[in-house]
């Protein structure tokens, strides 16, 4: 057997709820504009024809009490607070119709976001990578099997910092439901176990400070603290 150069990079894996199996992180694909009140705080109308996507290294996922440092070419980061999806089977070319049963289940996490680039990178037409794909940018609360909470329609969606309440909607505000998502999603992409979906934010996306506290939560999904670290 032919041997690695070096050690391979540990596996990205996230606790499960009632278990102590680790969910193993192969692709994190983020959906931009899925609410519509975050669309037009962003300058931006809804598409409604279809959604779009950019996606996060697995690298960059953390797990619920982490410290999230400051990364370094941003002075304006930003937390969004999304309803994640984990997928637990293999999904390509479904139908919404048939899609939960693709879901193993759902978490709270956070896609944070260097807001000046993404906002400049945006201008120029080019792609959101340095905005997005930030290193410790993804973190996610431990999963929730949908085999123990089924599969949330509405549920109150939260993100407090240092206390006070900076953003708060219902997931049944998506414009673009889970099920939706996997099946647009599906049609590009051969889904299968490990791949996790962040599925938007709602209003209220703001800055952080190096100290900061935030607590994301969804109702009866999970709920996640993360501290805000010393600039890179
Ligand atoms: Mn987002």
């Amino acid at each position: 057997m032919a041997k690695y150069l070096f050690e391979p990079p540990p596996v990205a894996a996230l606790p499960i709820l009632g278990t102590d199996a680790l969910y193993p992180v192969a692709r994190i694909f983020c959906v931009g504009r899925n609410y519509e009140d975050h669309a037009r705080e962003m300058g931006h109308v809804v598409d409604r024809e279809k959604p779009f996507y950019f996606s996060k290294s697995a690298t960059t996922l953390r797990r619920d009490g982490a410290t999230i440092p400051y990364p370094p070419g941003t002075t304006n980061y930003h937390f969004e607070c999304e309803l994640v999806v984990a997928i637990g089977a293999p999904a390509f070319k479904i139908a919404a119709s048939d899609a939960e049963r693709a879901i193993f289940g759902y978490a709270c996490g956070l896609d944070m976001t260097r807001r000046d680039l993404q906002l400049s990178e945006r201008a120029k037409q080019r792609p959101w990578t340095l905005g997005k794909d930030v290193e410790a940018s993804a973190p996610v609360s431990p999963i929730a099997p949908a085999a123990a909470i089924g599969h949330p329609r509405r549920a109150r969606i939260e993100l407090r910092q240092n206390g006070e309440t900076r953003q708060k909607s219902d997931i049944a505000e998506l414009v673009w439901s889970a099920p939706e998502l996997i099946a647009h999603l599906s049609g590009f992409y051969h889904l299968g176990p490990g791949d996790l979906i962040f599925t938007g934010t709602p209003a209220g996306v703001g800055p952080v400070q190096p100290g900061d506290k935030l607590e994301a939560s969804i109702d009866g999904v999970g709920a996640l603290t993360v501290t805000i670290g010393a600039p890179q």
